[in-house]
């Protein structure tokens, strides 16, 4: 079986490049005699590999000196716990901006901890917008707002992020980190799950600003500490070593690109066409407001339920794959992150006018 264009929100594609070169590695890394695997996290090959990988984090992202790059695992979900257990450290209030349900679960997760309140929802309307709020509309007292920055299931995404003063701003960006340009310095923390853009599930990146970390209340699990995972250099633990060696090949190979910026004018351009390919479609529909408009997880129904489902199996067996939408919204889905080729979103569109002139 030949290669499909994947669409799968998460896992989802990773570069061919990079698979090849691990498939060359894999059974013997350089001179080591070992598969990456097999060694120790505290050789000397590993630690190269590790601390490869945080310098092609930080010089792809521009992330300042005062930011720690901490590589943890437990996926994203452990961030909704990591994160109020951590930064709830002085009134212990939290407001979240709830935009979908990976932000609601990390809101459900963090009151246990602490006050944490919902500054807005986009919930009444099915989560097809981002509310955009002010300083003003935050508790001046908060210890961080959270937010998240796209929203894998709903397919949108912050075109530009809230203003928040002096308040540490966090932000779950799983599934657009290293897509486009972020100002990191606008963040207290953001965290992303490396299984959208850069490897296998599990790993997750955190990149936090050093004077947020050491709060942590003293019954904190050590490996939830953030202090933990700082102060040891992401190795106090055996730490995912095989996702941090796949991770490190995705960054070299976003480097070969251009980096972020010039996968950000890719991004953008893949986007474009498949929104406008949407729009001026009789047969699909885009739901979802045009401003907050994901770049990664382009959102589309015909609005009848059995032509949705008609529309995926035709195109899975025209060998484009994953477009259903989410278990809970259905209508469909195509998840176009940095490693889709350009080529997958035309024959994308393409599939789509053959399938509307087939389906009047
Ligand atoms: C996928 C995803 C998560 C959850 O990641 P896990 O690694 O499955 O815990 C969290 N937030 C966002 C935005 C996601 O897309």
């Amino acid at each position: 079986m030949e290669r499909v264009f994947n669409f799968s929100a998460g896992p989802s594609m990773l570069p061919l490049e990079v698979l090849e070169k691990a498939a060359a590695e894999m059974v013997n890394y350089g001179e080591a005699g070992m598969s990456v695997m097999e060694m120790s996290h505290r050789s000397k090959d590993f630690d190269n590999i590790i601390k490869e990988a945080e310098a092609l984090f930080r010089e792809l992202m521009n992330v300042p000196d005062n930011y720690k790059v901490l590589f943890v695992q437990g996926g994203g979900s452990t961030q909704f716990s990591m994160v109020p257990l951590n930064l709830l450290r002085n009134s212990k209030k939290a407001d979240y901006i709830i935009t979908g349900q990976w932000a609601k679960k990390a809101f459900t997760e963090a009151k246990k901890f602490g006050d944490v309140k919902a500054a807005a929802s986009s919930e009444p309307d099915v989560y097809t917008y981002i509310p955009k709020l002010k300083k003003e509309d935050f508790r001046q007292d908060a210890d961080y707002i959270y937010i998240t920055a796209n929203n894998t299931i709903y397919g949108t995404r912050y075109p530009y992020f809230p203003e928040t003063g002096d308040i540490p701003l966090v932000a779950d960006m799983s599934s657009n980190i290293l897509s486009q340009e972020v100002d990191i310095s606008k963040f207290g923390l953001i965290f992303a799950g490396a299984q959208k853009n850069f490897g296998p599930a599990g790993l997750v990146v955190v990149c936090i600003r050093e004077d947020l970390i050491g709060f942590a209340a003293e019954d904190c699990p050590a490996m939830l500490n953030y202090k933990t995972q700082a102060d040891n250099d992401s190795l106090y633990n055996t730490p995912p070593t095989y996702s941090i060696y796949i991770a490190k090949l995705v960054f070299e190979w976003i480097k070969s690109k251009g980096g972020v910026k010039a996968l950000q004018t890719i991004n953008e351009r893949k986007a474009a066409k498949l929104y406008k390919a949407i729009d001026d479609s009789k047969l699909f529909n885009c739901p979802v407001n045009p401003e907050d408009r994901s770049l990664m997880n382009v959102v589309f129904v015909t609005g009848n339920a059995d032509l949705d489902k008609k529309f995926v199996a035709e195109a899975k067996a025209a060998g484009l794959v994953n477009l259903g939408g989410h278990r809970t919204v259905g209508g469909m889905r195509a998840s176009i992150y940095n490693a889709m080729p350009e080529e997958g979103v035309d024959k994308l569109i393409a599939f789509m006018q053959k399938f509307e002139k087939e389906n009047k």
